[in-house]
């Protein structure tokens, strides 16, 4: 019986502690303001756009038809290649050319001509390439109707990864490639702590989408990996006449 007294004064008790703290005033969250999440500053940096082919006010043009003086040829030698027209055009046999200037990320637009009358087949026709830091080939092939290996395709990252689709133009129009690279990091022994990666649009058509670069695109053999810094765009001499113009670079 006095068990049974004390359990039900327990009981009691608790009910009223419980009342009490259902009682008790927690602050309510606040309502959201819509100038919760507008931020003002920083303002982005005013760029006056070009016109899809001209540089807009904020790149580093590298060629804009007036001459190369922002490139050198192999071992800084002056570049081999001919300027004509707005156009600079590859001389088979003079070797690649390179920027002065190295770049860590950035967005490239450069434009590529194949010209009318290439006969070769697959690798052997319209053969140049854009490499990023020096090291990672773009493709430039002239790869309409010209079946190949589709790593070594116009737009792939050589011997790594296939465009997604073949964009390409014929002969005697002018094809633009949009690049987006974003530079490894470096592990202590030399290896990517972050791989490079690119996103490519050719003729306004996406091909690479943000795609890991495995390291250095080789001919022979796979890829490699080794610390490096920023550096230059190289243009490929590899023995075809193709043209190129309104190269820009905006450092990112
Ligand atoms: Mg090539």
């Amino acid at each position: 019986m006095k068990k049974l007294f004390f359990s039900i004064i327990f009981l009691l008790f608790a009910t009223c502690l419980l009342a009490q703290e259902q009682q008790k005033e927690f602050p309510k969250p606040k309502h959201m303001q819509p100038g919760h999440t507008e931020f003002w500053q920083p303002q982005p940096a005013v760029v006056t756009p070009g016109d899809g082919h001209s540089a807009p006010s904020d790149a580093i043009v590298l060629f804009d038809g007036s001459g190369l003086d922002e490139w050198t040829g192999p071992k800084g030698a002056a570049p081999g290649w001919k300027v004509e027209g707005g156009v600079v055009t590859v001389v088979p046999g003079t070797g690649e050319i390179q920027t002065k200037r190295v770049f860590g990320d950035f967005q490239l637009h450069i434009e590529w001509r194949e010209p009318v009358g290439l006969t070769g087949e697959s690798q052997d026709r319209g053969n140049s390439g854009v490499y990023l830091q020096g090291l990672y080939e773009i493709q430039v092939l002239d790869s309409y109707d010209n079946p190949t290996y589709v790593s070594g395709s116009a737009g792939s990252i050589y011997k790594q990864h296939a465009p997604l689709v073949n964009a390409m133009r014929p002969q005697g129009e002018w094809n633009v490639y949009d690049i987006i690279f974003e530079a490894p990091t470096f592990k202590k022994d030399g290896t990517f702590r972050t791989y490079p990666h690119v996103t490519v649009l050719h003729n306004g058509v996406l091909i690479q989408n943000h795609t890991e670069i495995l390291g250095t695109t080789e001919y022979v053999g796979f890829p490699k990996q080794r610390e490096h810094g920023d550096g230059p765009i190289i243009l490929q001499d590899h023995g075809n006449p193709v043209s190129f113009r309104n190269i820009w670079i905006r450092e990112l």
